[in-house]
């Protein structure tokens, strides 16, 4: 008999735990994985909650366990594999049924998905999941893109599943076809930001104050009760404490530097690239994962040039004092930016994204999960309209109130030569933002001089050019 209200498909780390997730919340749950052990393997340890699980071996059995119209949520890996995986679905289903992907899509691939599944009658959902192992067992954040009919028919489930930020759940329905999987890309850039400036904090003080990790870790603890609270945080401080069991060193100390990354963070900075909206921040911590990894090539350039000798070292309390600030006044950057990337891919394909829906999903449950987002929410709710959250009166506080701060720990780190890209593109966003009168005035004269471009003048109207003598 078909008893289950849901299906999930791909019983991986994240699949798995949704699942249990799923027949915590009293919902009766049918899984299936494409390598059966796994599946035996689930069902094995499912211990009180196997009462609402069925497990099957086909996913003839699998369709057969639902009762239709069936909601079937597949996590599997992005990409081919989810293409397989609907293709051996569809047959099966029948009208009304929906298919949920769940895993980490381009949303190109999304809206292209969208496009096959029109006609049959079966209906599709792009959905964003974040919060890792934990926030897929516990409760993630769900960042849902699709028809909204569709999305009214599984809200009382994903509501049910996902994060809840003091009693609000952290899932909605953002949009039409890619724009669930869009808002997830952009929040993994932004989370790309988030740890990049972390890492770059951690490295002025390893490298310049030459502080251990312990002491590291008792900085990030001590700043998790103030306006940097989040979970990224908090897990720094935990990870910076952790020993290896082998040397007795801290763990961090003998973990290769070299970032690994699997595309969202790129995706979000060509899709920026593509719409003219700067996301630099982002950028350079997609760049710098990209430069960790060379790591021979980084040690030849050590051996080239040597590192520089740390010089005009502040009292290191100051020091502490301002990385705190310059890492919020980074993440405005960051923030700002990603945000303002996800207004122009709404405005491009008419999604009508809620920017402060967005900010509140992902107050819970989420790998940025934060105090900031709460700030985000509140500056979105209260000015909806606005072209950038810098501009908000709340945001434009902090960037007064930290951009002094900024400017030091760049101007510091320059001069030491210690890198942290991420901080300063902020710091040459803001600069660049803020300044009414720039000097593209002379890109437009080159442009101009060499391919007859045209410029506009300050003083009259129309396409104007210049008076080159062709001198060169
Ligand atoms: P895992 O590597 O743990 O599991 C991968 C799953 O995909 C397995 O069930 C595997 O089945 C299945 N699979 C792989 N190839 C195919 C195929 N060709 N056909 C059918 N099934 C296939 O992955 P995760 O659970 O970590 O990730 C799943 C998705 O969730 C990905 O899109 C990922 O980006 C996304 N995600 C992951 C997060 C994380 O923190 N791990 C966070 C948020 C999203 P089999 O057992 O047969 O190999």
């Amino acid at each position: 008999m078909a008893e289950a209200e849901i299906g999930v498909i791909g019983l991986g780390v994240m699949g798995a735990n949704l699942a249990l997730n799923i027949a915590d919340n009293g919902y009766h749950v049918a899984v299936y994985n494409r390598t059966t052990s796994r599946t035996e393997e689930f069902a094995a340890a499912a211990g009180d909650l196997s009462e609402r699980v069925t497990a099957c071996s086909t996913l003839e059995e699998f369709v057969a366990a639902i009762r239709p119209p069936r909601p079937v949520i597949i996590m599997v890996k992005a990409g081919e594999p989810v293409d397989q995986q609907i293709a051996a679905l569809k047959p099966l289903l029948e009208a009304n049924d929906i298919i949920i992907d769940a895993g980490n899509a381009n949303f190109r691939d999304t809206m292209r998905r969208f496009t096959e599944l029109e006609g049959p009658g079966q209906t599709f959902i792009g959905m964003g999941v974040s919060g890792g192992e934990e926030g897929a067992r516990r409760g993630p954040s769900i960042m849902v893109g699709g028809k909204e009919e569709a999305w009214r028919r599984v809200e009382p489930v994903l509501t049910a599943i996902s994060a809840k930020y003091e009693g609000e759940p952290c899932a909605a329905w953002l949009g039409e076809n890619g724009a669930g999987h869009f808002v997830k890309t952009i929040h993994n850039g932004i989370e790309y930001a988030d740890m990049q400036m972390i890492a770059e904090v951690y490295g002025v003080m390893r490298d310049h104050l030459s502080m251990d990790a312990a002491s590291i870790a008792a900085v990030f603890s001590a700043w998790s009760t103030g306006p940097l609270d989040s979970y990224l945080i908090d897990i720094t401080a935990e990870v910076l404490r952790v020993e290896d069991a082998a040397t007795g060193q801290p763990i961090v100390d003998v973990i290769v530097d070299a970032a690994g990354q699997k595309g969202t963070g790129r995706w979000s900075v060509i899709e920026s690239q593509m719409m003219g909206v700067p996301a630099t921040a982002i950028e350079a911590a997609v760049a710098a994962r990209s430069l960790s990894a060379m790591r021979a090539q980084r040690a030849q350039a050590q051996q080239r040039f040597g590192l520089l000798p740390q010089q005009d070292r502040r009292d290191g309390q100051q020091v502490i004092d301002d990385l705190e600030k310059a890492l919020l006044a980074g993440k405005v950057a960051a923030y700002a930016q990603g945000f303002a990337v996800m207004a122009a891919a709404s405005d491009e394909f008419g999604w009508n994204l809620p920017m402060a829906t967005i900010a509140r999903i992902w107050r819970a449950g989420c790998i940025i999960r934060s105090r900031f987002l709460d700030e985000i929410a509140t500056a979105f709710t209260r000015d909806p309209d606005v072209e950038n959250l810098a501009l908000t009166p709340a945001f434009s506080k902090m960037i007064e109130g930290t951009d002094m701060s900024l400017r030091r720990i760049v101007a510091e780190a320059a001069l030491n030569g210690l890198p942290v890209p991420a901080l300063a593109s902020a710091l040459g966003y803001f600069d660049t933002y803020r300044r009414g009168r720039g000097t593209a005035n002379l890109i437009q004269a080159q442009r101009d001089f060499f391919g007859a471009h045209g410029f506009e003048r300050i003083d009259a109207d129309g396409q104007h050019h210049g008076p080159w003598g062709g001198s060169v």
